[in-house]
């Protein structure tokens, strides 16, 4: 626990303890929001997407008045959006945003909301950074976000069940004001406990155990080069849709999943069992409304160059075999060439 703790500061960028929580993600954001406010609060919810859409849905279930922030999918939010709301609302108390919003691959501009949010001493920032922590830059103190949540199973490398979160002191202030009822996701408890290096209820041992080598990985490899390594694998993967002949679908791409628009003529949703079938290559397709519309290719976490080679003939082949247009091998090449640097 000790040695987690430590490199969970080191990951979060923070000084502050990130807390363990045997949970999912989604009971991390549960936490994020009994933790820091009281039924009645006025908080607003960046939807730009499936998760933004949970985060809001969450928030509405605790009794929150939640001002909807609707984004179109694909789409980053506009600061400036958030800066009229606030303006125009003095009292609301917190801003809900996810750092990627993986449903749609996009990248929000998480240091800016930062920046526009501690102008409001009332308000805190709470970033989802579930698929953003270990893969791109979050500088949780330095950027001012006030709640930073992340889970075990995407970029941390680890089976699903552990989740992370952080609290500022202006998030801490928060919570001893926030009168929703909480027992198990109690920060005051579970600070009390991870202060001693245990947990406030039976620890996730498997996890925290694998947690302590994953961190240790990416502790080796450095911050400046995993985030140096996803940038190149994402980029290596949207230059290679692109040379396909296939579009990017988000307006902001994130560097940890990207979001391709399936060819008119073919259903997304059978690119993606083609690609399982024939090639053993999993990615994921799109949701709600975009199902068979977008497809998405990860690169987050246990992910190397070859990887993503690989993942990108499988998918230039899967178009080939199911009619569209391409010319093989221009999509590797692409990838190759971001890849190899020159
Ligand atoms: C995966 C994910 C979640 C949900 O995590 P669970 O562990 O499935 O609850 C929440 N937000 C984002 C951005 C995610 O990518």
């Amino acid at each position: 626990m000790e040695k987690v703790r430590g490199q969970l500061k080191w990951i979060f960028q923070t000084k502050n303890e990130v807390l363990l929580q045997a949970s999912v993600g989604s009971g991390a954001m549960e936490s994020a929001i009994v933790n820091c406010f009281s039924a009645g609060d006025k908080v607003i919810a960046v939807k730009s997407g499936k998760f933004g859409e949970r985060w809001a849905d969450q928030a509405k279930a605790y009794g929150l008045q939640v001002l909807d922030l609707d984004v179109p999918w694909g789409e980053a939010v506009k600061v400036d959006d958030v800066e009229n709301l606030l303006a125009a609302n003095k009292d609301i108390k917190g801003v809900l945003c996810q750092a990627c919003e993986t449903s749609t691959g996009v990248y929000h501009p998480v240091e800016d909301l930062g920046k526009l949010v501690a102008k409001y001493s009332g308000c805190i920032l709470l970033i989802d950074a579930i698929t953003a922590l270990g893969i791109t830059e979050i500088k949780t103190d330095q950027w001012n976000l006030d709640v930073v949540i992340t889970g075990s199973q995407k970029a941390l490398m680890l089976p699903p069940g552990l989740s992370m979160i952080s609290f500022s002191e202006k998030a801490m202030k928060h919570s001893l004001v926030a009168k929703l009822p909480r027992y198990y996701f109690d920060v005051k408890e579970s600070l009390k406990a991870q202060g001693k290096n245990q947990t406030f209820f039976t620890p996730a041992i498997s996890l925290i155990q694998g947690l302590r080598v994953s961190l240790g990985l990416m502790e080796e490899e450095t911050l400046p080069k995993l985030f140096a390594r996803h940038r190149k694998l994402a980029g290596a993967t949207r230059a290679g849709v692109k040379a396909m002949g296939l579009e990017l679908f988000s307006q902001s791409p994130s560097d940890s999943i990207t979001a391709v628009v399936a060819p008119s003529e073919l259903d997304g949703e059978k690119i993606v069992k083609h690609l399982q079938d024939k090639y053993n290559f999993t990615i994921i397709g799109g949701q709600d409304h975009l199902k068979g519309k977008i497809f998405r290719l990860g690169h987050m976490g246990y992910c190397g160059d070859f990887d993503v080679l690989g993942m990108i003939a499988a998918l230039e082949m899967t178009l080939k075999d199911l009619g569209f247009k391409n010319e093989l091998g221009q999509g590797v090449a692409a990838a190759t060439k971001v890849l190899h640097g020159h």
